[in-house]
């Protein structure tokens, strides 16, 4: 299929390369391709490179260049952050994360509990919001570190993490949140959010899949995950991804220079989307709380039609969109964070994520509003229970 024909609504997953990453990586793949630890200048003349994108990158988020540490993604820095807090306080055994983290941070809670250790997992409300007193009532003596993603990934709600941190603060525990799904989309500012480990990925941000990061306060005890050589100052071995790392930065400063516009764009994009689909077809509820809730996302339940029979129509007509996380696509299995969320199993099984970015355009909107109105009404024509669930509104 050639790129034209494509019409992308699953930035969720991952996004375009912006040309301007390719055009900054390039160099670093055709003729600076040294390794920056070696002592001749070839090598070591890219920690320049390395500095700079450090820098970038640390701007986006208002923290030290000191405080960044290049990673291959957002799993890893997750993974990293909860092994790191269990072995720097080896007293402490108890975890306190959601229920609609990523696998990255579900996955490593349940290979936590089977070796013995503890793991409380908040739950969230029908709107896929959170109660901080819950947070507030699992700490514990025993506490090694509280876990809570900034934005999620299925339905885009954002939770309150100033005040997670705060509380965190007040208790003298670790804090941690997974802000993966919010660069370019929301102003991240770690000195005000109060902090100690940031997570990010630079594929949700235009740039390449393989490099992540992770920002970590300066001064916050650390145990590397990854054991080797002494790079990102000794908090993670492995040999710098040079090319990736560049593409990172200017990933950050293209996402810093235009955030503003793009953000308020990309919501009012997503605004007339979700509109036009709750009001032209019968029978559609969004799932989650319509803020706060980064601007792209969209997660749309369409009763009495199967997501995935959706998601086949519209890859026909050239549309990509998705039915949850792309790391839990082509499971049979409702949602778990919609589950979590209390939604019922059809419902969550009928459950489409539209999510937009800065390269949306108002064209591809048009075509998604044009082709899904006959898919759903096709979808349940053929449907052996024609009736429509009446549509109550699931926001908060
Ligand atoms: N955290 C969230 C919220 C995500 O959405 C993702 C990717 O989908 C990740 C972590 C994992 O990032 P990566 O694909 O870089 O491992």
């Amino acid at each position: 299929m050639s790129e034209q024909s494509i019409y992308y609504f699953d930035n969720n997953a991952t996004t375009r390369v912006a040309p301007e990453v390719v055009a900054a990586m390039l160099p670093y793949l055709t003729e600076q391709w040294g390794n920056p630890s070696s002592a001749y200048s070839f090598g070591n003349q890219l920690g320049e490179a390395l500095t700079a994108a450090r820098e970038s990158a640390a701007a986006l988020l208002n923290a030290d260049p000191r405080e960044i540490i290049f990673n291959s993604c957002g799993t890893e820095a997750n993974n990293a952050v909860l092994n790191s807090a269990l072995l720097t306080q080896p007293g402490k055994r108890h975890i306190i994360t959601t229920a609609v983290e990523h696998s990255a941070n579900i996955k490593f809670g349940e290979v936590h509990e089977k070796r013995g250790g503890e793991v409380t997992w908040i739950p969230v409300d029908r709107a896929g919001q959170l109660d901080v007193h819950e947070i507030a009532e699992a700490i514990r003596k025993d506490t090694a570190i509280v876990s809570v993603m900034l934005a999620n990934n299925e339905t885009g709600v954002i939770f309150p993490l100033e005040e997670i941190a705060a509380l965190c603060r007040a208790k003298g525990v670790l804090c941690h949140t997974d802000a993966v799904q919010t660069p370019g989309k929301l102003p991240l500012d770690v000195k005000a959010m109060g902090i100690d480990f940031l997570s990010l990925s630079a594929h949700k941000l235009h740039a390449p899949k393989g490099i992540g990061l992770l920002y970590a306060r300066r001064g916050v005890p650390w145990q590397p995950y990854l054991i080797g050589g002494g790079q990102e100052q000794g908090r993670r071995g492995g040999t710098e991804n040079v090319a990736q790392i560049v593409a990172f930065g200017k990933a950050a400063e293209l996402a810093i220079a235009s955030l503003e516009n793009d953000a308020s764009r990309i919501r009012a994009q997503r605004d007339r989307m979700e509109a036009a689909l709750m009001d032209t077809i019968p029978g559609v509820t969004r799932n989650g709380a319509k803020e706060p809730r980064t601007p792209n996302t969209s997660n749309l339940s369409f009763a009495n039609c199967e997501a995935e029979a959706i998601l086949l129509l519209l890859d026909r007509a050239g549309i990509c969109a998705s039915s949850g996380s792309a790391c839990t696509t082509g499971s049979l299995a409702p949602s778990y964070v919609l589950t979590a969320m209390g939604v019922a199993p059809e419902h969550a099984l009928s459950s489409v994520r539209l999510s937009l970015s800065k390269y949306t355009t108002d064209a591809e909107i048009d075509f998604l509003l044009e082709q899904l109105p006959p898919i759903i009404a096709t979808l349940r024509g053929a449907s052996p229970r024609p009736e429509i669930a009446a549509a109550s509104e699931i926001s908060g």
